[in-house]
């Protein structure tokens, strides 16, 4: 990622942490120093001074997108003919993964990583268990599909945290099926040397996920769970997204999935659990106490008509929130954020669960920390310069007053009210078009439609 230490930016608005909480200042000069961050921030500064970039809009911290299938972006429009379930739905998904190879999963995750950058993502959590090729044959290189996931956030100009997940079995105690074997090493030690092999950039960091407690023998969870936590990297897990996988943990072992995870050691600061949609009162007074942040992915969990998890009692009780795109049913983490606090009124039927300004935490500074990237969410000296301007004068966003900026972004706004995104403090999107993959919309369809076709 070419750094370019000279550039200033002056912001017309920009929402800014301080004393009293954050607030929408104005005129407001953004000095990008040394290694992609920020040298210093100053509002107030009167108008755009000569040699400044003029951003003219909202400055708001880059949203980080923290769950993230990219391929499932090629099942738009598909899994939305007729009816299904969240099973019928993963059928689906596995078709269109038995197609990707490296050169083709390169080419369409550059389009979807283009796609987040636009819609004001500048940093991604790859949960990728894509491994290998259909029948688990090893490519020549095991981690070719997550070098390519890695080099496509390089092409999309974001940064990636590539969250290489242990994939093992179809159940508890099944094998993997036949379309499971590319997802799978064997066994967790088998997963850790191979994961061992890929090495951070400076737009990628190493993570790892334990796909589900169906997914990784009980046994062999806390060798993943080391594994994070020997590197201090993220782990992230998805978690009780179906009450089917709560049953048949029961079943299993006698407790719940959360349960199980805690008596492994798979819970922590460092763990994200995903969805977290079905849980006992204990399962939130063990995910809080350790400290587990929560990633909700609301269009997802909609989508998959997964249910509402309750992750305002798990704010509550401690647990960071981060949000995700996960299946990118939609890709628009303005949606995300006003789902968290939508569904929530449609559950409770009162309003006001989240300000605004705290749903533009979970996808800024509680994002950020929970894909592995603790010094990137927050406009400020010393945080990583990146960042997301919304306009202001569009359609959707035109009237209010600026101050009221975090609520416009988060409750009117949408991925296509994004002007311009700013990463490591290389401009990525201007006016709208993203400035390294010229036709996002074609790359789309070129990368989609050869699986198709
Ligand atoms: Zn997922």
């Amino acid at each position: 990622m070419p750094l370019n230490p000279q550039v200033t930016y002056w912001a017309e608005h920009a929402w800014l942490p301080g004393a009293n909480g954050p607030a929408v200042e104005r005129e407001v000069l953004i000095a990008v120093g040394p290694g992609g961050r920020i040298a210093g921030v100053t509002a107030d500064s009167g108008p755009c001074p000569p040699g400044a970039v003029r951003l003219e809009g909202l400055a708001l911290p880059g949203q980080a997108n923290a769950h993230s299938h990219a391929f499932h972006r090629a099942l738009r429009g598909h899994v939305q003919v007729g009816s299904g379930t969240f099973w019928t739905w993963r059928d689906t998904m596995y078709r269109f993964a038995g197609l990707l190879d490296p050169d083709s999963y390169l080419e369409l995750a550059t389009a979807v990583y283009a796609e987040m950058a636009l819609a004001g993502i500048t940093a991604v959590g790859e949960f990728h268990y894509l491994h290998h090729a259909p029948g688990g044959v090893r490519y020549e290189d095991p981690n070719a599909m997550g070098e390519a996931l890695i080099e496509a956030a390089a092409r999309a100009g974001i940064r990636i945290t590539l969250l290489d997940t242990c994939y093992l079995s179809s159940g508890f105690g099944a094998e993997p099926t036949h379309a499971q074997q590319r997802f799978s090493d064997g066994d967790a030690e088998a997963w850790a040397v191979r994961a061992e092999a890929l090495k951070p950039r400076e737009h990628a960091r190493i993570g790892a996920a334990i796909h589900s407690v169906r997914a990784v023998p009980a046994e062999q969870l806390g060798t993943v769970a080391r594994w994070a936590r020997e590197r201090e990297a993220p782990l992230h897990v998805h978690l009780s997204e179906q009450t089917a996988e709560n049953d048949a943990c029961l079943a299993a072992h006698g407790v719940t999935p959360t349960r199980l995870l805690a008596d492994h050691g798979a819970l922590g600061p460092r763990t994200s659990a995903v969805h977290a949609t079905h849980l006992t009162e204990e399962d939130v007074r063990l995910l809080a106490s350790s400290g587990t942040t929560i990633c909700m992915c609301p269009t997802t969990e909609r989508d998959l008509a997964d249910g509402i998890g309750p992750a305002r009692a798990l704010a509550s009780a401690g647990c960071p929130i981060s949000l995700g795109s996960d299946s990118h049913a939609v890709i628009d983490p303005w949606e995300e954020a006003r789902a968290l606090e939508l569904d929530e009124r449609l559950r409770t039927r009162t309003r006001g669960h989240w300000t605004a300004n705290a749903l533009l935490r979970a996808g800024g500074e509680d994002g950020h920390a929970s894909i592995g990237w603790p010094e990137a969410g927050r406009i400020e000296a010393g945080a990583l310069a990146d960042f997301t301007v919304i306009a202001l004068d569009t359609v959707r966003t035109a009237g209010p007053p600026a101050r009221l900026g975090a609520e416009i972004a988060v409750f009117a706004a949408s991925a296509a009210d994004v002007r311009h995104v700013v990463v490591g403090g290389r401009q990525v999107v201007r006016d709208g078009a993203h400035l390294l993959v010229g036709d996002v919309p074609g790359a789309l369809a070129a990368s989609i439609g050869a699986l198709s076709s």
